[in-house]
């Protein structure tokens, strides 16, 4: 498609046109820029057409023109001309990033992203979270601009759509763009954006206005001409100057008036409205002096946004004056400035502002607005509650994410597919075991972003893992994990607080089952403890710790009146060791120290809130430990255990190339993964490697430790134990 193909479509807007638009406030050299941009946009989307018949590129043409009308930079033009192709033809990001580069890639492909989700609009009281989620997804705010441009010009050309769809698309128009541009400061596109989905949402109320308006325009003519020469003859007499304008509202400010305070047309539409363009501030206060002694004024209806600027930055005087016949005359009175922000809002920011763009200059940019809004309310005294809610759209903390069903949650960033579940709901969390995002199978543990869809799958009976916490975002999941945990742990406590006081019982009397419930209340009592699981459950954290607990029921049994000889045998009694089966959860650990495996001899420590921990009978650190007998647990490893546990290695090695890549080779074949490697080079010939792996037990160690030895590069090898 060249520009000469479309002079068949003599009405619609062409390259030629927007180039000498353009070259109005850009360099020749932009142009020719954005003309490349034509080319490559009107290629790819060759033989494609709208719903009316016309080219496709006839749509980004337009695009173009509607942000070239706001001076926008050549790289937001560029992106206009090409903002469909992504999403409607074969080209890929790549692509445009080659021929065009980074930045109008970027803006192209932002633009794509925002396209791709879909707004339902069965979830209405999501509508404030789709807008804050096509706000979150933007690191650049040109690419809303573009967004709002490709929407306007979509609703201006909606008449080719069929009824319900045209209805479809005025709702989204109406719910998120209008609020979208009214954000964002943009009067002059909400003003057109509102009018347009009134009449495709509500045609016939729509006609029904205009007419009315019209009727009622043939009226006022006479009117307006007498005030606007009044209020003219003032300024001159007061000798203040400043351009009187004469407006009339808007069908949809109109429709929205009648309906929200359910007042006639007449009422609304029989205002006169004006505005008045000055110089200065000081002016528009003077002005507003001399409007108030040619009408009086309207009590309590005077509002000074100049002071008190309305939350996306606009400033104006507004007051209502009572007018010839009684009319009553709606006037505006503030500087060219401020009717720049209140037309453009974050766009008066590129208005005018031709010197170069780059990327540091948009975020400059959109600084710079918000910059100023935060200012201009800062003066006024006024509530800084707006301006962090745009501020944080734009930079977000958080994280929109759609439910298989369409809703939408909200979580800070970082969050993780566990966050999800649990903000789904508690049951889900605790039971989740997978998910899917954006239909792809993933760990729970990878962290979201905005846009996806996150499916949680669950399992009955599955339960949440520790290891969650270290990755979990949100205090919800936290909470909820570490009290399922606390519960589990409790459980796991009473069940290894049994065997501990079992054993000890059992060494100087008899085992805990034979003991009767009127023998045990006294020790609970001396404890202050309600019921026996409470105790058992402290020996099995190394709160208490079992001989001495065992003592107290001896004392007792004496009481009871149990012969001196009897308790004798007793004592001599052998007790089996506790066995360890490495599956008893938060209440037996090994001791990082020595890293014990099956087949080690070792010993239990009851160390207080963690319960046992299991060192080697050869750990350096059981020394100071051996002094507190009590706290030590005779221990074994139950047959036939079958999982992993850690170990570690030292390993002293020749400086070869490649010689940790042979390593780590021999360990993964013998079925052992690499938990850790640190290394220090001890001289030049030797480096010295302490190396942290998985094994089952002392003879799959040994097996390994066996193949490290046959590498020559290997001269020495030690298994480190504390
Ligand atoms: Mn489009």
């Amino acid at each position: 498609m060249t520009a000469d193909q479309l002079t068949e479509y003599p009405n619609f807007f062409r390259v030629s046109d927007l180039c000498s638009l353009l070259e109005s406030y850009l360099s020749e050299e932009q142009v020719k820029e954005v003309y490349r941009a034509y080319l490559f946009g009107a290629e790819a989307h060759d033989g494609q057409h709208r719903k009316s018949g016309e080219p496709y590129i006839t749509h980004p043409l337009a695009v173009a023109k509607i942000l070239a009308d706001m001076r926008m930079d050549y790289h937001s033009i560029m992106a206009a001309v090409l903002h469909d192709v992504i999403e409607d033809t074969e080209t890929v990001k790549e692509h445009i990033q080659s021929d065009f580069g980074e930045e109008v890639a970027e803006l192209v492909d932002g633009v794509s992203k925002i396209t791709q989700i879909r707004f339902n609009s069965d979830a209405e009281a999501q509508a404030e979270n789709f807008r804050k989620m096509m706000l979150a997804m933007v690191r650049d705010i040109r690419v809303i601009l573009i967004k709002l441009a490709d929407r306007l010009h979509n609703m201006r050309t909606i008449g080719v759509m069929p009824p319900n769809k045209r209805r479809r698309i005025a709702k989204e128009t109406l719910e998120i763009y209008v609020p979208l541009a009214n954000r964002l400061g943009m009067n002059t596109m909400r003003l057109e954006l509102e009018d347009l989905g009134l009449a495709a949402l509500y045609p016939t109320r729509a006609r029904v206005l205009r007419e009315a308006v019209v009727r009622a325009r043939g009226n006022r003519k006479e009117v307006i001409k007498k005030i606007e020469t009044s209020i003219k003859r003032r300024l001159h007499q007061e000798n203040l100057t400043g351009e009187v304008i004469g407006r009339e509202k808007h069908l949809y400010s109109i429709y929205k008036k009648m309906k929200d305070k359910r007042l006639a047309f007449q009422e609304v539409f029989d205002v006169y409205a004006f505005r008045i363009i000055v110089d200065r501030v000081d002016t528009a206060y003077r002005v507003l002096g001399a409007m108030h002694n040619l009408y009086k004024p309207v009590p309590g209806r005077f509002k000074d946004y100049i002071a008190i600027p309305k939350a996306n930055g606009y400033q104006s005087l507004h007051t209502v004056l009572f007018g010839p016949y009684g009319v009553p005359i709606e006037i505006q009175i503030r500087t060219e400035e401020m009717d720049k922000v209140a037309e453009s809002g974050i766009a008066s920011h590129w208005l005018y502002k031709t010197s170069n763009t780059n990327v540091s200059n948009t975020e400059a940019n959109t600084r710079k607005w918000l910059h100023n809004v935060l200012e201009i309310q800062k003066s006024a005294g006024n509530s800084m509650e707006f301006i962090e809610n745009v501020k944080i759209d734009l930079f977000p903390d958080e994280v929109y994410l759609f439910t298989p069903k369409g809703e939408i949650l909200v979580l800070p960033r970082g969050a993780t597919a566990v966050d999800f579940a649990y903000a789904v709901h508690t049951d889900i969390g605790n039971t989740c075991i997978a998910c899917r995002i954006d239909r792809r199978l993933l760990p729970l543990r990878t962290p979201l972003f905005t846009g996806q869809t996150v499916e949680i799958i669950t399992s009955e009976g599955a339960t949440p893992n520790p290891a969650w916490l270290n990755f979990v975002h949100t205090a919800k999941a936290r909470s909820n994990i570490r009290s399922y945990l606390k519960n589990l742990q409790q459980e796991e406590a009473v069940k290894l607080g049994r065997q501990m006081l079992d054993r000890a019982l059992s060494r100087i009397s008899k085992p805990l089952d034979e003991y009767k419930k009127k023998e045990i209340k006294p020790v609970l009592k001396e404890y202050n403890y309600k019921k026996l699981k409470h105790l058992l459950a402290d020996i099995g954290l190394g709160n208490k710790l079992a001989p001495l607990v065992a003592q107290k029921f001896i004392q007792d049994e004496e009481r009871t009146k149990l012969k001196r000889k009897e308790r004798k045998k007793l004592k001599s009694k052998t007790v089996e060791p506790l066995l360890i089966k490495g599956t008893e959860g938060m209440v037996v650990s090994f001791a990082k120290c020595c890293h014990p495996i099956p087949g080690d001899a070792i010993i239990g420590f009851a160390t207080t809130g963690k319960g046992i921990v299991i060192h080697t009978d050869a750990c350096k650190n059981l020394g100071d430990y051996k002094k507190a007998r009590d706290k030590l647990v005779e221990v074994d490893w139950e047959p036939g255990i079958d999982r992993d546990f850690l170990a570690d290695l030292r390993l002293d090695v020749a400086n070869r190339r490649g010689v940790l890549a042979v390593i780590a080779a021999s360990i993964s074949e013998m079925d052992s993964n690499i938990e850790n490697i640190a290394m220090a080079e001890r001289d030049g010939i030797t480096t010295s490697m302490d190396i942290t792996l998985t094994v089952r037990n002392r003879r799959h160690l040994a097996r390994i430790i066996r193949r490290l030895r046959t590498n020559r590069s290997v001269t020495k090898i030690a298994r480190r134990k504390g």
